[in-house]
């Protein structure tokens, strides 16, 4: 299986509009960084992404999708799924399904409530049905599991993705805090893609400190801190990693992640 981060930014995506910054104007390319999400493909050819955020056309053109099997969200918050409706011209043959936890699901029928209403015929709507998660879905040789964590006072879902015969991997991102029992389900990942605002604490998602801390926790062989703001450049990020790898004396390898980044996992 293969892993594409195909957008590593938090909300506003990195540059931030209006902003000059040193990181919002840096040449560097890793500092550009897209609204979070991830794109699977299995070894059996089976094509999913976790989060369809506003950047869904340009990551989904920049990584030649041409197939989609089905799309997982972990929230309905705009940065994660407001590019819902570029699922369309992959929908044409097929539905696609969508899952999600109930209150994501519920969101999204207000939000793209066009898509679910009789009213409108023709082609203007992505085909897509929703289902609501609540145990492992099985997507060809692909299975991914819900893992529910909060996100300030939220109630969302990180994703345990797996394939037969091969190490898991684990996606959790807009989380500030993940219960025991969803700890039990993520022990010992090969890759844990986590989300790592910043520096400084925030109400409703990990500094950069507590994620590499659930890493160390869970005995991920692999941090890759993701949803990152424009407080620091990915090169300093890098730093900071080290420094907290150094300090915890952590056997796992720990950086930020960057846009378009692939890991394999066989
Ligand atoms: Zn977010
Ligand atoms: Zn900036
Ligand atoms: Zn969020």
């Amino acid at each position: 299986m293969k892993l594409t981060v195909l957008g590593s930014g938090t909300s506003h995506g990195i540059p931030v509009i209006g902003c000059s910054c040193p990181v919002c104007t840096s040449p560097d390319p890793k500092d550009n960084r897209m609204r979070a999400s991830l794109y699977i493909e299995g070894n059996d050819g089976k094509r999913v992404v976790i989060d369809t955020g506003p950047d869904f056309r340009t990551q989904a053109l920049r990584v030649g999708l041409k197939s989609l099997d089905a799309v997982f969200l972990t929230h309905a918050h705009a940065d994660h799924v407001h590019g819902l409706d570029d699922v369309r011209s992959l929908s044409y043959e097929r539905e696609i399904p969508v899952y999600g936890n109930a209150e994501t699901l519920g969101e999204l029928k207000e939000r793209f409530s066009y898509v679910f209403r009789n009213t409108q015929r023709g082609g203007g709507k992505p085909r897509i049905s929703l289902n609501p998660a609540s145990s492992p879905v099985q997507i060809g040789g692909l299975t991914l599991t819900p893992i529910p964590v909060k996100h300030g006072i939220l109630d969302i879902l990180g994703w345990k993705i797996s394939e037969a015969k091969a190490p898991f991997a684990v996606y959790l991102t807009d989380t500030s805090f993940i219960p025991r029992s969803s700890l039990d389900l993520i022990e010992s990942p090969e890759y844990l893609i986590v989300g790592g605002l910043r520096v400084r604490p925030h109400e409703t998602h990990f500094c950069f400190e507590e994620a590499l801390s659930a890493g160390a926790d869970i005995h991920a062989r692999h941090v890759y801190l993701t949803h990152i703001c424009h407080s620091h450049s990915h090169r300093e990020i890098d730093a900071i990693c080290r420094r907290f790898r150094n300090m915890a004396g952590s056997p796992a390898v720990m950086e930020p992640a960057y846009d378009q980044m692939e890991l394999l996992l066989s």
